[in-house]
C-alpha cells in the first residue's frame, strides 16, 4: 500500500540521516567513525547501539523493533550505498554488509516470549547450553526448471533479496516461463551458502522459578556470528523471533518459535548479574567490619540445620574462594575450594548443598547423574528426531564462574568420571566425540555429597574404601568431611528441640544476615577482593605444612597423601577466609583458620 511505500522511504532516508549526522556526546560522528574503521579492518558489519538510534529518531527505532526485517534490509542497503562512495572496491569484494544492533532496552525473560513477538526484533539473556557443527544454509538457491513446451533453464530463487527464516520451498512458478508444472531441481553447488549453526540458549539457574525445569529456545546463527560463542558462555541475542514447524508433531499446525539472532555477546563480567547497588555497598563495608563478621557468615549458612559449624565454615569459604593465579610459564592456579562430605542417610547433606546453591553467586544444584543427558562436564548428543549430532554442556560449565553443588556425586555417570579430574584442576572439559572438538570453561567450585559405598560409614575402614570414588577424584577435593549419624541423648536432644523451633518459626532460627544481603556480599567479595599472603601467615603455612609431610611420612598407609595439593588448599582457604571479612590481607588469623579447618578434615579422615 501506500504508507508502506512512505515508510520504506523514510527508513532508507532517516538511516542515511543516521550514519552520516548522528554524534555522540563528545560530539563525535561515531557511525562514520565505525563504518570507516570496519572497511579497515575489513569487516562487514556495523554495530549499532540501539539507544543512539532511538535518540537519533525514536519512531525508527520503534519500527525497528516491529518490522525488523524491512528496516534491516534498507539499513544493510545504505551501508553499502556509503561504502561504494567510499570505498569502492572493498564494497565490490562484499556480498552483504549486516547492520548489527546491540542492547535494546530490555529483554524479554525467556518462559515470556510468546506468539505476539513473532517477526519482531527482542533481546533475550541466557546460557548457551548447546551447539550443532556449522552447516551451510543456501540464502538464495539456484533452481533449474524443466518443462515439455520450454525445455529446461536455471533462475534465482527468491528473485529479490535473500531467503528469509530457514525453510526452502518448492517455488510456486518459474519466474522465467511462468509455469508451475514441470519439475524444479535445486542446485546446491551454484546456489550461494551461508554458515549456519543452531545453538540452544536456557534460562539462567537463578531466573529459574524455585522447582521448575529451565527453559531454553533455538537461536540460529549465520555468516560471522558462527563460533562466535561456546556452551557455557551467557550470552545476550538480539534476533527475530520467527516459527518453524515442529519437528516432533509433524502436524502442520504446530510450530515452534526460534530466533534468527542478529547480534550475540558473550558476557564477560561473570559476577555482573548480582546487582549491586550503592546502599548495598554501604551495608556491605558495614558487615565486614563486625569483628564476629566470620562467625555471623557461617551462622548464616543453612540456620535450619542443627550443629555442623566445620561443614558450614567450609561452604563458607568455598563460596568465597581464593585467588586463582597465573604463574609466568602461563599455568592456571585454580582459586576455587573443593569440598566433599561424605556421610550416612539422614544427616542434612542435600540440605546443605541446597542451601549453599542458592546463596552463591552462579549456583547450580544438581545430582551425581546430571539434570540432563549432558551430565556434570560435558557430551556429544545425538537428537533422537533429527539425527544430528550437537554438544551440550554440563553443571560445571553451565556453573562456571560460580558454584556446582553435586548431590550424590558417588553416582556420576562414567563419562564424567574420566572428565572430572581436568574440570576441577584445569577448570575446562575437553571434548572430541563425532567431529565435534571443544574445549569449554569451568572455573567452577564443587560442594559435593556422596552416601557410603555400604550404606553407612564404616569407621574401621579408610576413607577410600568407604566411598564409590577413585583416590585420583578424591584428591582434587581441599577439604573433605564425614558425617556420622550416631546416637547421644544429649546431642539428640539439641537438635530435637532446634529442629522443633525451625518448625514453630521463633526468632532464634533466622538467618544472622538475610540471605539476600549475603549473596551481595559474597559477589562483592569475588569480584572485588585479592587479598595477598603476609609474611606472618606464609610462615604460619609453611611449617604446618612441613609438620603435615613429616607425620605423612611416618604413616604411609594413610587415607590422603600429603602433597603440593594440600599446601595450595591451605593458601586458597586462608585467602578465603581474609576475603570473608573484605580484607586485603591475608593474616596469621586467617592462615590459623584454614590450618584448623585441614586439621580438622585430616583427622576426620583417620589422618591424625
Ligand atoms: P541426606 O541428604 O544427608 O540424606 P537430608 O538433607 O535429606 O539428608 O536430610 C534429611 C532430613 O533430616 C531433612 O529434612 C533435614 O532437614 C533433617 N535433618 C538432618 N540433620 C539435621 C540437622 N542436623 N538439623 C536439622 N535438620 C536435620
Ligand atoms: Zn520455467
Ligand atoms: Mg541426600
Amino acid at each position: 500500500t501506500n504508507i508502506e511505500r512512505e515508510e520504506v522511504i523514510d527508513v532508507h532516508e532517516r538511516f542515511y540521516e543516521f550514519i552520516r549526522g548522528f554524534r555522540d556526546r563528545s560530539g563525535s560522528y561515531k557511525y562514520r567513525e565505525r563504518l570507516k574503521q570496519m572497511i579497515t579492518m575489513g569487516q562487514k558489519s556495523l554495530i549499532v547501539d540501539y539507544n543512539d538510534l532511538y535518540l537519533f529518531d525514536n519512531r525508527l527505532a520503534r519500527l525497528l523493533i516491529d518490522r525488523p526485517d524491512e528496516v534491516l534490509r534498507q539499513a544493510s542497503n545504505v551501508v553499502k550505498e556509503i561504502v561504494e562512495s567510499e570505498a569502492p572496491e572493498y564494497a565490490e569484494t562484499v556480498e552483504h554488509f549486516y547492520v548489527r544492533i546491540r542492547a535494546l532496552p530490555r529483554t524479554v525473560p525467556l518462559r515470556r516470549l510468546r506468539s505476539e513477538y513473532l517477526g519482531k526484533l527482542v533481546m533475550l539473556e541466557g546460557i548457551l547450553v548447546r551447539t550443532t557443527p556449522v552447516k551451510e544454509k543456501v540464502v538464495k538457491a539456484k533452481f533449474m526448471h524443466c518443462t515439455r513446451e520450454h525445455g529446461c533453464h536455471k533462475f534465482d530463487w527468491p528473485p529479490e533479496g535473500e531467503l528469509i527464516g530457514d525453510v526452502l520451498e518448492r517455488p510456486p512458478a518459474c519466474p522465467v516461463c511462468g509455469s508451475s508444472s514441470g519439475t524444479f531441481r535445486l542446485l546446491p553447488e551454484e546456489s550461494k551458502l551461508i554458515d549456519w549453526q543452531r545453538i540452544v540458549l536456557q534460562e539462567r539457574p537463578e531466573e529459574v522459578p524455585p522447582g521448575q525445569l529451565p527453559r531454553s529456545i533455538e537461536v540460529v546463527l549465520q555468516d560471522e556470528l558462527v563460533d562466535t560463542a561456546r556452551p557455557g558462555d551467557r550470552i545476550s541475542v538480539v534476533g527475530i523471533v520467527r516459527v518453524r514447524p515442529d519437528s516432533v508433531a509433524k502436524k502442520k499446525a504446530i510450530y515452534d518459535l526460534y530466533i534468527e539472532a542478529n547480534h550475540i555477546e558473550v558476557s564477560q563480567k561473570i559476577l555482573e548479574e548480582v546487582v549491586i547497588t550503592r546502599e548495598d555497598e554501604e551495608r556491605i563495608r558495614a558487615l565486614a567490619k563486625d569483628p564476629w563478621i566470620h562467625k555471623r557468615i557461617i551462622a548464616s549458612i543453612a540456620p535450619a540445620i542443627y550443629g555442623h559449624w566445620e561443614i558450614k565454615e567450609a561452604i563458607a569459604l568455598a563460596l568465597f574462594g581464593g585467588v586463582p593465579k597465573v604463574t609466568e610459564d602461563g599455568v592456571r592456579i585454580r582459586g576455587d575450594i573443593h569440598v566433599l562430605i561424605v556421610g550416612d542417610p539422614g544427616t542434612a547433606k542435600s540440605q546443605l548443598l541446597q542451601y549453599a546453591a542458592r546463596i552463591a553467586p552462579r549456583g547450580i544444584y544438581t545430582t551425581g547423574k546430571g539434570a540432563t543427558a549432558a551430565g556434570l562436564t560435558a557430551a556429544v548428543i545425538r537428537d533422537k528426531t533429527t539425527g544430528e549430532y550437537y554438544l551440550e554442556a554440563g553443571a560445571l560449565v553451565l556453573a562456571d564462574g560460580g558454584v556446582a553443588a553435586i548431590d550424590e556425586i558417588d553416582k556420576m555417570r562414567d563419562e564424567d568420571r574420566v572428565a572430572i579430574h581436568e574440570a576441577m584442576e584445569q577448570q575446562t572439559v575437553s571434548i572430541a566425540k563425532a567431529g565435534i572438538v571443544a574445549k569449554l570453561n569451568a572455573r567452577t567450585t564443587v560442594i559435593a555429597a556422596g552416601n557410603p559405598k555400604f550404606g553407612r560409614y564404616l569407621a574401621n575402614r579408610a576413607l577410600a574404601d568407604n566411598i564409590n570414588l577413585p583416590i585420583t577424584i578424591l584428591s582434587r577435593f581441599d577439604l573433605i568431611f564425614i558425617l556420622r549419624d550416631q546416637p547421644n541423648p544429649e546431642e539428640d536432644r539439641k537438635l530435637a528441640r532446634h529442629v522443633l523451633e525451625v518448625h514453630r518459626e521463633t526468632e532464634k532460627t533466622k538467618p544472622e544476615i538475610d540471605p539476600t544481603l549475603l549473596k551481595k556480599y559474597i559477589s562483592y567479595a569475588r569480584r572485588y577482593m585479592r587479598p595477598r599472603l603476609t609474611l606472618e601467615a606464609s610462615k604460619l603455612i609453611e611449617d604446618f605444612y612441613v609438620e603435615m609431610r613429616r607425620m605423612s611420612s611416618e604413616n604411609p598407609e594413610g587415607p590422603i597423601a600429603i602433597t603440593a595439593r594440600q599446601l595450595e588448599a591451605l593458601i586458597r582457604l586462608a585467602e578465603a577466609h581474609a576475603k570473608m571479612a573484605l580484607r586485603s590481607e591475608v593474616t596469621r588469623e586467617d592462615a590459623e583458620a584454614a590450618i584448623r579447618l585441614m586439621k580438622t578434615f585430616l583427622e576426620s579422615s583417620g589422618m591424625d
